[in-house]
């Protein structure tokens, strides 16, 4: 029998949605109308309906909660439901921080930062 994939528990930190641009499309806005404010179109570089939330100068997305958790969660873009805790991404965003590796666990790990 093989093994099973190695499944990850998101702990919380946070620098998934402090760290990374965030590029979202129409369809996430149609979805979740709070994140039109925040957005931008990115007009002849990836097409006109593309946006993004800037988090160049390190800040968080504004949907991020005090306790780390997405504001809205049920609705986030696409980008962030493919975000997987354990992730290349997600380990090097904790190493650049001084934070230990996410490590493999049981647990029921599901993508992007959970609420
Ligand atoms: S998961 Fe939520 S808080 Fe994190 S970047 Fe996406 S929208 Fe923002
Ligand atoms: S997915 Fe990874 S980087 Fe994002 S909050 Fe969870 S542990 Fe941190």
């Amino acid at each position: 029998m093989a093994d099973r994939d190695p499944q990850y528990e998101c702990d919380l930190c946070g620098l998934c949605c402090q760290d990374v641009i965030v590029e979202i499309e129409q369809a996430d806005v149609d979805r979740e109308p709070r994140l039109l404010p925040m957005v931008y179109p990115l007009h002849g570089l990836f097409g006109a309906h593309l946006f993004r939330i800037d988090k160049r100068y390190g800040e968080p997305c504004p949907m991020l909660g005090r306790d780390n958790r997405c504001g809205i969660y049920e609705t986030r873009p696409d980008v962030c439901r493919r975000f997987e805790p354990g992730s290349e991404k997600c380990q090097e965003l904790r190493i650049e921080a001084g934070l230990p590796r996410l490590k493999a666990s049981g647990g029921n790990g599901d993508g992007g930062n959970e609420s």
